[in-house]
């Protein structure tokens, strides 16, 4: 028997209650509303195992065992069950002996994906939101990195919210300008009832443009080039902020990240890794952990080293750029040191403490010294510990590289809102590939804003008929609308 069925044999014994209840106090329909679907939690053991298998060593798994052994790309877990339709919440009941590991999610035939963290004992992971429809439905875990342990999925009904807690418009940054005011003005004004646009990339923002007759409300740039590292092995960023203005010209506002090359102990070279694979370690790879020596957590120690003032050398030649913005009167949705926690560039590489130390230092170098009153600050990272403070973050933005671009990021935007909900504007700041809007406001995920990181969108790489769609989509604003909707 469908679970809806049992549900609504249990609704018919309770009806003569309820209607006794209407006569009293409450109103019809408060009275007839359905109960919540009953949570349905289904055991990996009992599930239809393929290339895994079934145990029941060790102790602290729910229902009478766990899964074992995803080696391989067919490794999966499937249930077949019945369920009324509509948006639940997923817990998953995992183990991860080595370190922590990715899983795909396939919940009738749209995929999740998630990221267990390590854990040594059975533990719950909260992976965010799946459609179930009315009937029959169908889910798989998928092996995704493989080498953990199943014990079940937990499916809760959750209704998405009708709306999210608005934020401060207001500023972190001392002495904002009017015009960066007026942004976050409109950015908080229609925070959670539209999401702007963004693409990377001039290239891609015209391909856009060409493919759907929308202009992305936000532009992205990047100031690699800027760097002074990068400028003393002949790099030539000449013209590269001019035309991220000449774009807001265009009605486009304007975001930069800055692949800050390290200012100093480029390797330069190819190198072999742990493994023996050869990595390309050169000049121009050089904000990557691996591609120099350089120690942001023992120059920040010594201030008085020569790598300190080198990175102090490098705020300021960067603080020359954004003053050319900030002449041209362009607000910046300024996103320094991003994907720190992934530990893959070299202010991420000695953990979170150097990390913020560094951030504040840029904020305060960039605001107070040179008096920059341009810049909207976007901290890049969702984990609490690499968190630099409420007194200077605008808006706390993601990345995110979905497997499936129609994956409504519902995972990545619970564990946000459960830390910034009603505090700070959050942002979904790079995204491979364009995602699908209408998708994510079904599922309650509202950022202000995406912005699709270069070379995802064209040369065959999204689906036109996609692109179109989410361009055009009501959820969302465009160069055109995005100060006024
Ligand atoms: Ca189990």
């Amino acid at each position: 028997m469908l679970r809806q069925d049992r549900l609504l044999l249990g609704l018919a014994a309770l009806l003569p209650i309820a209607l006794m209840a209407c006569q009293n106090s409450a109103t019809p329909t408060e009275a007839l509303a359905s109960p919540p679907p009953a949570p349905i939690k289904l055991e990996a053991e009992k599930g239809t195992l393929t290339g895994v298998t079934a145990s029941k060593d060790g102790s602290g798994f729910s229902g009478t065992g766990y899964v074992t052994g995803f080696t391989t790309d067919q490794s999966s877990v499937a249930w077949k069950f019945g369920a009324k339709g509509g948006i639940y919440k997923v817990v998953v009941g995992f183990r991860t002996t080595s370190g922590d590991k990715g899983f795909d999610l396939k919940v009738n035939g749209a995929s999740y994906s998630g990221h267990f963290p390590k854990s040594d004992t059975f533990a719950e992971y909260q992976a965010g939101k799946v459609e179930l429809k009315d009937g029959e439905n169908e889910i798989q875990v998928l092996k995704g990195w493989g080498w953990y342990d199943l014990d079940f999925v937990k499916l809760d009904y959750a209704p998405v919210p009708a709306a999210i807690k608005p934020v401060p418009a207001t500023l972190v940054s001392p002495n904002a300008s009017t015009e960066a005011k007026a942004v976050m003005e409109i950015l908080a004004k229609g925070y959670g009832k539209r999401m702007l646009t963004g693409q990377y990339d001039e290239k891609d923002n015209a391909f856009i443009q060409q493919s759907t007759g929308k202009l992305p409300a936000i532009f992205g740039g990047d100031l690699m080039d800027y760097s002074p590292s990068r400028v003393e092995h002949g790099a030539n960023p000449e013209g590269t902020a001019e035309s991220h203005i000449a774009q807001a010209k265009k009605g486009q506002l304007v975001t930069l990240s800055w692949h800050w090359n390290a200012p100093t102990g480029l390797i330069d070279a190819m190198i072999k890794d742990d493994q023996g694979k050869e990595v390309d370690a050169k000049w121009y790879k050089g904000f990557y952990t691996n591609a120099s020596t350089f120690d942001i957590g023992k120059t920040l120690a010594n201030p008085e080293s020569r790598e300190f003032k080198l990175i102090l050398r490098d705020i300021d030649a960067i603080a020359v750029q954004l003053k050319k913005y900030q002449a041209a009167k362009v607000p910046v949705l300024w996103r320094p040191l991003h994907e720190a926690e992934g530990k893959w560039f070299w202010w991420g590489a000695k953990g979170p403490e150097p990390c913020k130390q560094l951030y504040r230092l840029m904020f305060d170098r960039l605001t107070k010294f040179h008096k920059l009153d341009n810049l909207i600050w976007v901290w890049n990272s969702i984990d609490p510990a690499w968190y630099p403070g409420d007194d200077v973050v605008d808006i706390v933005a993601v990345d995110s590289y979905p497997s499936d671009h129609n994956d409504p990021l519902s995972n990545v935007w619970d564990q946000m809102i459960a830390q910034f909900d009603g505090k700070k504007m959050l942002a979904l700041a790079e995204i491979g590939g364009v995602p699908d809007p209408d998708r994510m406001f079904k599922f309650g995920t509202r950022f202000a804003y995406f912005v699709s990181w270069s070379g995802s969108i064209g040369s065959g790489r999204e689906d036109p008929a996609r692109l179109k769609a989410a361009y055009t989509s009501p959820v969302v604003a465009n160069s055109d609308n995005w100060r006024s909707k």
